[in-house]
């Protein structure tokens, strides 16, 4: 069956025409889905009964179901594991901030990056979301808190550039006048580096931020975090870094992770500096969430400052990631860890 969440209002248009129905019909059931939020189709009450019963032979419809929440008592942050039709979990973070409410969603069940420091891959790849299943955990959260997302984050589970197709999908359906219509530059898409794809994002020109997991200056040290720096050098990145700045206008976020004795060092931070120096872009500081799989520790206060300072006394635009949710299972892939191992 054909996912019908995934359809844009043109290709629901084609549909409702191959069904023999007409046209203000596809704009009727959009508006319920992806304006309204509706869980199904016996809620678009006003189609008339043997239409909802054809939609429903004919179309899958996505609507996840809430598995468990966890607030925390910090800042509110919330965090939802979801199931997806199959039963497969994904995870999405729900956090409020001055600007307005963010919503961090999965890209992916699993994820084969591989990264050394990362919940989300323990257990390789499940399989990819659809387009469908990206929205509905906006969807579902909007609902579930009764208040309106402004951000969206796809720094979730999963590498959103190994699934490329729905990810361009989904950024078409979210931006949607007809839908939640959130701006292309309140969504930030974070990656781990697929140069190819990162080439044909940029060429898609969209005003997205993209950012990327750089974690390491150099090659050696990035092999050692990520197995994706054997396939793409550090040199590549940058080079595509430009070229999406070139293409777009918007400058680039790096994501580096500060791991205690593995990147946060003076040296790393001067290498660090040399790679950015010049560019147009924001360094994003993010201090290692520990997971129990893995031996990482998190650099000291003082480490991360130093880090910090050496790169702002050099110019860059750099902050530090707020941890918001530390007493929830907050690093990616944790919540959905615990509950598997629990069944
Ligand atoms: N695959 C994409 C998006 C998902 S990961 C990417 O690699 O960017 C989102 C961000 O969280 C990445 O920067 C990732 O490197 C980082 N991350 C993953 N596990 C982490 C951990 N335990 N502590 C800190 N950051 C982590």
């Amino acid at each position: 069956m054909q996912d019908i969440k995934s359809f844009t209002l043109e290709e629901l248009k084609r549909e409702m025409e191959l069904l023999g129905e007409k046209p203000f019909r596809a704009k009727q059931i959009y508006q319920w889905m992806h304006e309204k939020l509706v869980r199904g189709f016996d809620e678009m009450t006003n189609l008339p009964l043997s239409l909802r019963d054809k939609l429903s032979e004919k179309y899958s419809f996505t609507s996840l179901k809430q598995v468990c929440m966890q607030e925390s008592a910090l800042d509110g942050t919330r965090k939802y594991l979801f199931e997806l039709g199959d039963g497969k979990m994904v995870e999405s973070v729900f956090m409020r901030y001055k600007h307005g409410n963010s919503v961090c969603i999965s890209s992916q069940v699993g994820c084969r990056m591989g990264c050394a420091f990362c919940a989300s891959t323990l257990d390789g790849l499940e399989r990819s979301l659809l387009p469908s299943e990206m929205l509905d955990q906006i969807y579902r959260i909007t609902l579930l808190t009764g208040e309106r997302i402004s951000n969206v984050v796809v720094m979730g589970t999963g590498e959103p550039l190994d699934n490329y197709d729905n990810l361009l999908k989904f950024l078409t359906l979210i931006t949607d006048e007809n839908g939640l219509h959130i701006s292309q530059r309140s969504i930030t898409v974070s990656t781990c580096g697929l140069v190819d794809k990162m080439r044909l994002l940029a060429d898609e020109k969209l005003q997205i931020t993209l950012a990327l997991s750089l974690h390491a200056a150099t090659d050696e040290k990035r092999k050692k975090l990520m197995p994706v720096a054997n396939k793409y050098s550090v040199a590549e990145l940058m080079d595509v870094c430009a070229y999406y700045f070139e293409k777009t206008g918007r400058r680039i976020t790096f994501e580096y992770a500060l791991v205690s004795g593995v990147n946060d060092k003076q040296e790393d931070a001067g290498e660090l500096l040399s790679l950015v120096k010049g560019m147009n872009c924001h360094v994003n500081l993010i201090p290692v969430n520990p997971i129990k799989e893995r031996n990482f520790v998190q650099s000291e206060a003082s480490f991360i400052d130093a880090f910090k300072n050496k790169l702002a006394k050099n110019g860059i635009n750099v902050t530090i990631r707020r941890e918001m949710g530390r007493d929830i299972d907050g690093a990616c892939g944790q919540l959905r860890r615990r509950h598997k191992a629990l069944q």
